[in-house]
């Protein structure tokens, strides 16, 4: 029964085989062959090996470029739709629309009482608010909720 570390380097030896990436010396191949003739494991290992490598070979050859371009926009279209929240976006539109109506009604209170106070021109300064502080937060919000459609749409296009 062949040790541990023979097993690790049988099994490192077919890497660098099936990888291609590095050769190996004629004495490692002739050490290789001896152990795969005795060793159950790693000639296992080394079959598994060979058809993985021939498995991906052949699936890259079939592999159309169409169908290749629809995968990739598909996983794209999917992970765009995860970086864009899925479940946190679910939650984080409501909740910036509850601050966004809170902050407006605060904001409302404090500016009535300072036009009550100064004596502000009563239409003046609710259009002066609506302008300022309500239409970019809506504005802010309504890019947070379309982002997601505006990026579909790019992606179709
Ligand atoms: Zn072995």
């Amino acid at each position: 029964m062949p040790a541990d570390h023979e097993h690790r380097r049988a099994q490192t030896l077919l890497d660098q085989i099936t990888t291609r990436d590095e050769g190996v010396s004629s004495g490692d191949e002739r050490w290789l062959a001896g152990h795969l003739a005795g060793c159950t494991v790693c000639s296992e290992y080394a079959e598994v090996s060979r058809r993985t490598v021939r498995a991906l070979d052949s699936f890259a050859f079939d592999l159309d470029p169409e169908a290749a371009l629809r995968v990739q926009m598909a996983v794209r279209g999917r992970a765009v739709e995860l970086g864009s929240g899925g479940r946190v976006f679910a939650v984080a539109v409501p909740v910036a629309a509850v601050l966004t109506l809170l902050g407006s009604i605060a904001a409302w209170v404090i500016i009535a009482w300072m036009a009550g106070q100064w004596k502000w021109p009563s239409p003046a300064w609710q259009i002066a608010f609506t302008v300022l502080w309500l239409l970019p937060s809506i504005l802010l919000d309504a890019v947070i909720v379309f982002r997601k459609n505006w990026m579909d749409e790019e992606e179709g296009s």
